[in-house]
Parts: structure tokens; sequence; C-alpha cells
């Protein structure tokens, strides 16, 4: 284990985590096989960690259901007081931490320190949850109390990406834990330290109580077991449309809960009235971002035809001036993409285009890891740039000749995650916003965007109507229980 050895290595020293995984009371060793992990630039093997079984599986379930009542019942400010320290751990460790995301998720320097900066959101705003009210006092007889009140669901098995993997676990498990249940966490593959050991590690130094957290690293397989563990309450599952629709069919024949945030293609509209130089700017952030591996990137830059040239040409500009390499090694603005698959994949979306009659304004290439910023002109409705999520750094340029069109464009294909519209005129821009079909849309701004507080979910095949953070998360990690109570035992006519 190559970060072994380095003395930066503290919070996460491998000997305390390797080969091991963090299921009932704690770390055991896992019954699944070892799983290498790659730093995703140079490819050299940083740890090597344990993963969970269908067994390991039964036992984590079962130890948070032991663990989850005690959990719910411990004092709300006793609990705030985990969320607030595990904050403080995040800040305390974290040129550590950042180095560990740097190189597992390729994530540059920047990127890192916003998961970092959203964590720690995250987990105070957890804190804050512990203290909301969850209820009601409904209207009653007299001397009956009528409470509608918010309990927790029980245990939450959360499965995650490896685009943000921090961040996206966190999102998810610190509202759920904050509520109440006990979490059974599973990372993905490609990022089983940061999406997940680090979670364990943070948790058990902040004094969660054992057994309320469980962290599985696993295949696919991990994940089905999880989802159909009848330990398990309810299933939150951040990744792909196409795992994301299996994860409901598993959960419906048992009538399980499933809160589904899946891909996008999201729409960046520009309108003839924009100022295109700043709508240049803004589009070259949302494109190209994490290399465009984020489920926020926007996909399909619909730009209205009078302006459309002008846009792609400060667009490339942009995307030239941008520097790719290794993170860990240089300042750079695009790391690398996270693997092979995904490299051939945009490659060959980006190729198939072009095929069909896409213009390569600049980029289009890829060396090793590193994709080229690239921005493809005069895409069209039935080439893959402008149908497929690309999760690659690509800005597909669509031309729209009105608003009714942009509008239909942006609404086109099953997606419907972000948004954003773009024009001199708010009433203009948000007369089009309120006809788009997305969760989330924003008005002369990009489609990346996130806060803790803000409800956050797709529509569409982006998700099934659920969302995260502020007051959705009441929604998502509680139910409804109507309880009533009297002094006096009642009596009926017969
Ligand atoms: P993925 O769907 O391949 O994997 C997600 C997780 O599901 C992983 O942990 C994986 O091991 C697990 N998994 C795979 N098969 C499973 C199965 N049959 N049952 C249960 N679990 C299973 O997605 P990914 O490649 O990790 O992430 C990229 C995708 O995630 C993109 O589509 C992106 O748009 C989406 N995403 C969405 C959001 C959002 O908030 N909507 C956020 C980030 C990423």
């Amino acid at each position: 284990v190559i970060l072994a050895a380095e003395s930066r290595t503290r919070f996460l020293a491998p000997q305390g985590w390797q080969g091991q995984i963090y299921a009932g009371e704690g770390w055991s060793p896992g019954a699944g096989p070892t799983l290498e992990v790659f730093d995703k630039s140079s490819g050299e093997r940083i740890a090597e960690v344990g993963t969970a079984d269908a067994a390991d599986v039964a036992r984590a379930a079962a130890a948070a259901s032991k663990a989850q009542p005690g959990w719910a019942a411990m004092p709300a400010g006793q609990r705030r007081e985990i969320f607030i320290r595990a904050t403080e751990l995040i800040a305390e460790n974290h040129d550590e931490l950042a180095e560990w995301l740097i190189r597992e998720t390729g994530g540059i320097r920047h990127k890192v320190e916003f998961e970092l900066f959203k964590s720690r959101e995250n987990l105070l705003q957890a804190a804050a949850t512990t203290t909301r009210s969850l209820g009601e006092i409904l209207p009653s007889h007299p001397g009956e109390l009528s409470l509608a009140r918010r309990v927790p669901r029980g245990v939450v098995g959360v499965i995650t990406p490896w685009n943000f993997p921090l961040v996206l676990a966190l999102r998810t498990l610190a509202p759920a834990l904050a509520t109440g249940n006990a979490v059974v966490l599973k990372p993905n593959p490609h990022t089983p330290i940061t999406g997940g050991l680090l979670l364990a590690r943070l948790f058990e130094e902040a004094g969660l109580p054992a057994g309320v957290l469980q962290v599985l690293p696993g295949d696919a397989e991990v994940g089905e077991a999880i989802v159909i563990d009848p330990g398990t309450s309810m299933i939150s599952f951040t990744g792909s449309t196409s795992v994301g629709r299996k994860v409901a069919v598993a959960c419906a024949p048992l009538l399980k809960k499933c809160v589904l945030e899946l891909g996008g293609n999201n729409a960046y509209i520009v309108l003839d009235d924009a100022d295109v130089d700043a709508a240049s700017s803004a589009g070259a952030w949302a494109a190209f971002l994490h290399q465009g591996q984020v489920c926020m990137t926007a996909g399909k830059h619909i730009v209205h035809r009078s302006i459309a040239d002008a846009y792609a040409e400060k667009l490339a500009v942009r995307a030239e001036a941008l520097r790719v390499g290794d993170p860990s090694r240089e300042d750079v603005h695009l790391g690398p993409i996270v693997n092979q698959t995904q490299i051939d994949r945009v490659q060959s979306i980006v190729d198939d285009s072009v095929a069909a009659g896409a213009v390569v304004v600049t980029g289009g290439r890829h060396e090793g890891p590193f994709f080229t910023p690239t921005v493809l002109h005069k895409v069209t409705t039935d080439m893959p740039a402008f149908t497929k999520e690309i999760f690659g750094p690509v800005a597909p340029i669509i031309v729209a000749d009105s608003d009714e069109e942009a509008v239909a464009l942006a609404n086109t294909g099953e997606y419907g995650l972000t948004a954003a519209v773009r024009s001199s005129s708010e009433s203009r821009a948000a007369a089009i916003a309120d006809r788009l079909r997305s969760g989330v849309i924003h008005v002369n701004d990009q489609t990346v965007a996130y806060e803790t507080w803000a409800p956050f979910g797709g529509m569409g095949a982006s998700g099934n109507g659920d969302a995260f953070g502020g007051p959705a998360d009441i929604d998502a990690f509680t139910e409804w229980q109507w309880t009533t109570r009297r002094a006096e035992q009642t009596t009926y006519p017969f």
C-alpha cells in the first residue's frame, strides 16, 4: 500500500482498515475478494480493500437493525454533537483527505475542495436536522392528545456512485442518520475508500454508536443483496438510470421504498439576447468541470441560431485554454476519465456523432486517460451526442430557431435532472424555465449547482420524484405515524 508509507496518512492509516469492512460491531475481515484501488491518473495501485459477500450483508443489516432503536432514542443534543465532531474531523484532516480524493477520484484540487466543503455543510445540516420538530398536534377529543409524527424508516441501504463519492454518500447518509435511521452503505468499487471506508473512520472517530453505520465495499452483487435483504427498510440509490431501474424492480415486490437519483442529459439554453461571452464562461464550467463526469453537466447546449457560431467559437477558445493532466502532480483544470470503458464510450459517442455530421470545433481526442475538452457544433437530435448522457468533457451545441423549439429540444428525451436558461430578459427566460421538465432549473446561471438545504432530485428517468436536501430530507427518510393517547381508558357501545 503506497500511501501507508507516507507520513501524512494518519487519519486513514491503512493498517486500520486494509482488507477490512465495517460490519457488525465495527471493523472485521470481509468475506468477498480483495479489491484493488487505483490512482485514476497514473494507474498506480494505491490500496487494497476488503469487500463483503451476501452473508456479510445479512450480518451488517441485522446489526444495524439492532442498533437503530437505541440510536433513535438517544437525546437529540447528543446526536447533534456527533455530526459536529464529524464536521471538525473533516476540517482537521483536510489535507490528507484531499490527497486521497485527488488520487482515488481523479478530481482536480478545486473539485476536491468543493467536495470537502459540501461534505462539511452536509454534516452541519444533519446536526441541525437532529433538533427539528418532526410532527404536528392534531385536533382531537377532550382529554386526548393526537399526534401526526414522522418516525425513522429503520435501516436505510445507501448505494452510491464514484464521481463525487464522499459528498454523495454524505448527502444521503447524514440526513438518514440525523432522522434516527441506521445505514448500510455500499460505495462504488472504483472509490471504496473516499466513498466508504473514510466515512466509517469519520463516524467511528466522531462517536457514532457501534452498529449504526455499516460500510460494505463490493460490486453489484453486494448492492443487490443490500436491496433485497429483509433488514433494510428503504434504499437510497444514486447512480445510472439503467441500474436504478433494476433497483426499482427488485424493491417493488418487497414493497420497499426506494429513492432513486439517476442520470441526466441537462439542457443549457442560450437565447439570442444573452451575453454570449458570459454564457460561454458558464457553459465551459458546466461542460468541463470534473471532466464532465457530473450528473448535472450541461449535456445539450441549446443555442439560438443567430449566436450559435459565436457561442461555439468562444466556448472553443475557453476549452483550448484548459490544461489537462494528473492533478496530484500538476495544477490542471481537468484530470483523468475514471476508466478505460468510459474513455472508449466518450470517444465512440464523439466519433459516431461526427460520422453523422457533427463538427469538432476543438478537442475530440484523448491521450491515455486524459480527454481533451471538446466542443461539437451542428449536433442534431438523432446523434448520440444529443440523445446520450456522455459523462465526459464534451459540449454538444444544438441550434434552435425559437423559444418554442428550445423548450421542445430541452424536453426531448427521458431525462429531467437540471436545466438552465440565459437571456437578458429575466421574465423571458423564466417563462421558458416554467415549461421545462426538470427537477432543478436555474435562470441566468448554469446547470451545475448544489446547496445542502435545497431539494435536489430528478424528474423522468433522472429519478422517481423524490429528492434530498432541506425539507426533502424529512420526506425521504421518515414516514408518518398517527398516534393518540389519553389518561382515561375508553369504552364502546358493544
Ligand atoms: P452505476 O449505476 O454504475 O453504479 C452506482 C452504484 O450501484 C455502484 O455502487 C454500483 O456498484 C451499484 N450497482 C451496480 N449494479 C447494481 C445492482 N444490480 N444492484 C444494486 N447496486 C448496483 O453508476 P456510476 O457509474 O457509479 O455513476 C455514474 C452515474 O450516476 C451517472 O449516470 C450519473 O448521472 C449518476 N449520478 C446521479 C446523481 C444524481 O444526483 N442524480 C449524482 C451522481 C451521479
